[in-house]
């Protein structure tokens, strides 16, 4: 609704000359300027504190740490966090087996204090009856551990695995929480990257969850939320990473199912990319569909230049971060997106982004050096039997 208006400011009253010049100056501004130190800003300050309007999104509140963390990690600037404080927080939101182990179905992390669960980062848990993890929650509470630096030591593995193994349906799919919610291909996503951090696949039947991957492909060749349902970059991104992750995307499909993915893909580019056809571009897809490409090896048959122009029109000038579209408030996951489009493109001073996980690779490697100490120590445990 407000896409009309994007470039509107820059054309009022003038001539034709006179609006050429200015959108070609307009044009050469945008290839030269990303405001680093505002988007550093503008992270720091969602760690802090946000405006009223979020107040509805207080329970998955640890996704929104999780966009700022990740984003300041993408840009190199992870030393304006208090990690050692935002870690212990994190683990506060860990839901851990009571003593009886009764709760266990229902573990994982939650995603922020509302419930009033006394602030404790030790076990045993404390039994609630609307108490319990979220899919979602988990996995951006490992990943945002992981960007910290911790080793994930203190995250009860068993009982992440074991409640994530109780949100999967018979058709593959997940729920996000245990009572129930919409079940679909964006928590088998989240349940596949957390069994990858965890590196133990005990919590999920990988052949359901592919069976289900592949009923959600939709005739034209894009991944639908389900099977039937309408084609989408998000849904495809979810489907084309999980497959990934769990290192089945050939196994699972064809290489004509692949290269007609591709092509799907690839036609969302616009300037920036839309999640469908006939839809307006929007930032984040410079990271569903480009992490996807990526992933599938063509994005490089994509425009960078018009891509990196459309999310730079996003940037919020004012106050950083990147807006879905040109003229919009910026918030948290459009500007996290953002960064991570421009990161897959090759901006010079950020990060690179791993695109299946959507961490650093930074993060990444810190993730493959704490499970090489987790073989390590079985090794040895095994070798002492
Ligand atoms: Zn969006």
């Amino acid at each position: 609704m407000f896409i009309c208006s994007s470039l509107g400011g820059w054309s009022r009253q003038q001539g034709p000359l006179k609006m050429a010049e200015e959108e070609s100056q307009f044009e050469e501004f945008e290839q030269i300027d990303f405001l680093r130190d505002r988007h550093v800003r503008f992270f720091q300050r969602t760690l802090q504190v946000l405006p009223e309007r979020y107040a509805s999104l207080e329970t998955t509140r640890l996704t929104i740490i999780f966009f700022a963390l990740s984003g300041l990690d993408v840009l190199d600037a992870l030393d304006v966090v208090d990690k050692n404080i935002m870690i212990e927080w994190i683990y506060s939101l860990q839901v851990l087996p009571t003593e009886d182990q009764a709760n266990l179905s229902r573990c994982g992390f939650r995603g922020s204090s509302h419930i009033g669960i006394p602030y404790s980062t030790k076990g045993p848990g404390v039994l609630h009856p609307y108490d319990s993890g979220h899919v979602a929650m988990t996995y951006t509470g490992l990943c945002s551990l992981l960007i910290l630096g911790d080793d994930l030591s203190r995250v009860n593995k068993q009982a992440c695995l074991a409640g994530l193994r109780a949100l999967q349906l018979e058709d593959g799919s997940f729920y996000a929480v245990p009572e129930g919610s919409e079940n679909d291909i964006r928590f088998i996503y989240c349940a596949a990257s957390i069994c990858y951090m965890l590196d133990d696949w005990s919590g999920m039947d990988i052949q359901k969850a592919i069976e289900y991957i592949r009923g959600s492909l939709s005739y034209d060749s894009g991944f639908g939320q389900g099977a039937g349902r309408e084609s989408h970059g998000g849904w495809t991104y979810c489907a084309i990473a999980s497959l990934c992750l769990m290192g089945r995307l050939e196994e699972a499909l064809s290489q004509r199912e692949l290269d007609r993915i591709r092509r799907w893909c690839i036609m969302r580019q616009q300037s920036g990319f839309h999640g469908r056809p006939n839809k307006p571009v929007d930032t984040c897809y410079s990271f569903w569909v480009g992490a996807t490409l990526e992933l599938l090896d063509v994005f490089q048959y994509t425009n960078f230049d018009k891509n990196r122009s459309f999310i730079l029109s996003t940037q919020d000038r004012l106050v950083g971060g990147f807006a879905k579209w040109p003229d919009s408030h910026p918030d948290p996951l459009h500007a996290y997106l953002g960064l991570c489009g421009l990161s897959l493109i090759g901006e010079p001073s950020l990060r690179k982004v791993h695109p299946a996980l959507n961490i650093t690779q930074r993060a990444f490697q810190h993730l493959q050096h704490v499970q090489q100490t987790w073989r390590d120590s079985t090794g040895s445990c095994s070798r002492q039997h």
